[in-house]
């Protein structure tokens, strides 16, 4: 059986418990691969490796890291196939959603920070006939990213490559759940000449090894993406440390979806943006409000499209593919059996489905799911499901719309469907997320800022925001 190793010090290395983890395959429920159960004492290898690395590394120049970055963005991108079979096999997304969303985003994230950090500039500020003060930006130091399961080699490499840009050496956390694609890309870091210490890649548990990662006094920020819970947990352990915090977590996103809307474009996206990796984005639309003209109209043709959509073996040509465990399909099930309890009529779906072929017989599959007739209050209305399940809502008045889809504690993310522009600015300025889409979802330029209010996070990736995170300003006087 296949196993993962640690990259630390430029090398592929055992755990030093030498235990290791089943990684299971979510389409066929069949353990096929080892992960190592790494523990503090690898963590604080990695550590040492990165310490030993910084003084080059961060002192080389821009220019010298742009190019090793550029190779890694490249290595992937010839690697392309590989990358998007083991990602998919790895996780349970259709192997076509790896190759045209997961894989190229993270060539994307490689190159874009490769380019990002030449352009880099900091600010001064001229006091008149008195002194020039310049904002001296420095790589921090080590710093620890600790990422999850469901968008695994995208959102570890969305971190991963602003870190390295700004000169900083790296101890990375994949997702236990879905730690494949990490572990391919640190051979590709050593055949792209990556310098040895620069990334550390340390596999295991969030309680053992990024626990460690969190505590460990050398590592001056994290960045973390992942739930909620594990955000405040995070927290509470690093704050008391003073560390640098950016933290991506839940979201529980709103459709507001106007009468005057362009219908097919609305359903066509919403379709997309509810079921997309099998609902497992933090982005994804778990609750759709549509407007009462338009209302009975659009929830026919939506529960239509739903029941169209193909499920199952998700190296073939499917819409949706297995979610990622056996633990996580029995949450997900359990959501829809709270939403039947707090009154909801399950329009379509609600159930596992079985794949009759051999070899996905014991996955983890679930119906993509719509569900009517609940409180815009409820449970299943206010926790983040993750999952292949949406609620369908009707409303009268923006306003209306706006408190309802206010109402939760998460604010990351929202699409507003209208073709009155007015209306758009004004719905836009009231949603309390960090991201608001009009008549689209999931459109991203990297250089825009990303990240939530309340419950949804702290601080902001992208652009400039992931650079200015990765560095520490210092404020230079200098008096005439
Ligand atoms: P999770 O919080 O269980 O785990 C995320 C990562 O944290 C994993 O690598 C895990 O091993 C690690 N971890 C767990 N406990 C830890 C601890 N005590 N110390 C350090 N690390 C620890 O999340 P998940 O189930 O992997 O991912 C799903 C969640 O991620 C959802 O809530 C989803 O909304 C969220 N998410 C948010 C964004 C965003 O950009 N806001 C993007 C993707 C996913």
């Amino acid at each position: 059986m296949q196993r993962i190793e640690n990259y630390i010090d430029g090398k592929l290395v055992a755990p030093i418990s030498e235990q290791y983890l089943d990684n299971v395959e979510p389409a066929t429920g069949k353990v096929y691969s080892l992960i190592p159960d790494s523990n503090a004492a690898d963590v604080e290898l990695a550590v040492a490796a990165a310490k030993k690395a910084f003084p080059a590394w961060s002192t080389c120049g821009n220019m010298e890291r742009s190019k090793v970055l550029l190779r890694i963005s490249a290595l992937i991108e010839q690697n392309l196939d590989a990358f998007a079979l083991a990602e998919s096999i790895d996780n349970g997304k259709p192997v076509k959603l790896a190759a045209t969303v997961d894989i190229p985003r993270a060539v994307d994230n490689f190159h874009f920070f490769a380019t990002a950090i030449e352009h880099f500039a900091s600010e001064s500020h001229f006091m008149e006939k008195t002194a020039v003060n310049y904002t001296l930006r420095r790589p921090i130091g080590v710093v620890g990213c600790i990422s999850p399961w469901n968008l695994p080699l995208y959102l570890f490499s969305w971190k991963i490559a602003p870190a390295l840009a700004a000169g900083n050496c790296v101890i990375a956390k994949p997702s236990e759940i879905t730690p494949m694609t990490a572990y391919l890309l640190s051979k590709i870091c050593i055949e792209a000449g990556l310098p040895a210490g620069v990334l550390n890649i340390v596999h295991g548990l969030g309680g053992s090894a990024g626990q460690a990662i969190v505590e460990h006094k050398e590592i001056k920020a994290i960045s973390f993406t992942g739930g909620t819970a594990t955000g405040k947990k995070l927290a509470a352990t690093a704050a008391p440390m003073f560390k640098k915090l950016s933290l991506e977590l839940g979201g529980k996103n709103a459709n507001i979806i106007f009468d005057d809307c362009d219908l097919d474009n609305a359903l066509k996206t919403t379709l997309h943006s509810s079921f997309a990796n099998q609902g497992q984005i933090c982005l994804c639309g778990s609750r759709i409000f549509v407007q009462k003209g338009i209302y009975e109209k659009f929830k026919t043709a939506f529960v239509e499209k739903v029941k169209s959509l193909k499920i199952g073996d998700p190296s073939t040509e499917v819409n949706i593919g297995a979610v990622v465990s056996k633990a996580h399909q029995e949450k997900v099930l359990g959501y829809i059996q709270l939403a039947k309890e707090e009154g909801g009529t399950v329009l379509c779906g609600g159930d596992i489905f079985h794949p009759t072929d051999e070899r996905c017989k014991d996955g983890y599959f679930i119906y993509p799911t719509v569900i009517e007739n609940l409180a815009h209050d409820c449970r299943t209305n206010q926790e983040e499901i993750f999952g292949p399940v949406v609620s369908i809502t009707p409303f009268d008045t923006a306003d209306e719309a706006l408190m309802m889809a206010n109402s939760t504690e998460y604010g990351l993310a929202c699409s507003i469907w209208t073709n009155d522009l007015n209306k758009a600015h004004r719905c836009a300025e009231q949603m309390e997320t960090g991201i608001v889409w009009v008549n689209c979802w999931l459109l991203r330029d990297l250089r825009t800022p990303f990240g939530g209010v309340k419950s949804s996070g702290v601080g902001r990736e992208g652009g400039w925001e992931a650079l200015r995170f990765f560095t520490e300003a210092k404020n230079v006087c200098i008096k005439y």
